[in-house]
């Protein structure tokens, strides 16, 4: 089954994204073992097709201090998924975490999604234009909050699964 990893520094709403796609009522199916930090995975269906989505949050808290383990976790993840979320705040810009994480992320760009979140309204997607410096082709606006091109994403990351 595709996988979808969603990663991003902390408070970008990663987690709210995450809800988002898996609704309330689906079962998270596999937890990857650890004590309190955890990628947590479940199944989504979006148009009669099912994929695994995979939200980093609960190991990236710490944000650009990522340990050695933490990073290893995260690149093993990286290189298993099909498609790489990683989700940025439309809102705040480009911080020095963005960064650091879209170093990470560069060599893996051909299956990166840029998910700028927080554009509520359409007044916010001149903020998109800035994130194109981070060098990724795919840059989708989105509100995880309200689900505004929420859908649009997803059809776009469906042919990668
Ligand atoms: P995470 O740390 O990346 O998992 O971020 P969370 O999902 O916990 O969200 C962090 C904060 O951003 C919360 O207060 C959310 O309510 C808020 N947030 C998440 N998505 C949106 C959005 O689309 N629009 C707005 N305005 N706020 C959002
Ligand atoms: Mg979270």
């Amino acid at each position: 089954m595709g996988r979808v990893l969603i990663v991003g520094r902390p408070n970008v709403g990663k987690s709210t994204l995450f809800n988002r796609l898996v609704g309330r009522r689906k079962n998270i199916v596999s937890p990857i073992p650890g004590v309190t930090r955890d990628i947590v995975e479940a199944q989504v269906q979006w148009k009669d097709r099912k994929f695994i989505v995979a939200d980093t949050g609960g190991i990236m808290e710490k944000g650009d201090e990522l340990t050695r383990e933490v990073r290893d976790k995260v690149l093993k993840a990286i290189r298993k998924a099909d498609v790489i979320l990683f989700v940025v705040d439309g809102r705040e810009g480009i911080t020095a975490s963005d960064q650091n994480i879209a170093k990470i992320l560069y060599p893996y760009r051909d299956k990166v999604f840029l998910v700028v979140n927080k554009i509520d309204n359409k007044s916010l997607e001149k903020n998109l234009y800035e994130f194109y410096s981070l060098g990724f082709e795919r840059v989708f606006g989105i509100s995880a909050e309200h689900g505004r091109g929420v859908g649009d994403l997803l059809d776009a990351v469906l042919p990668f699964l």
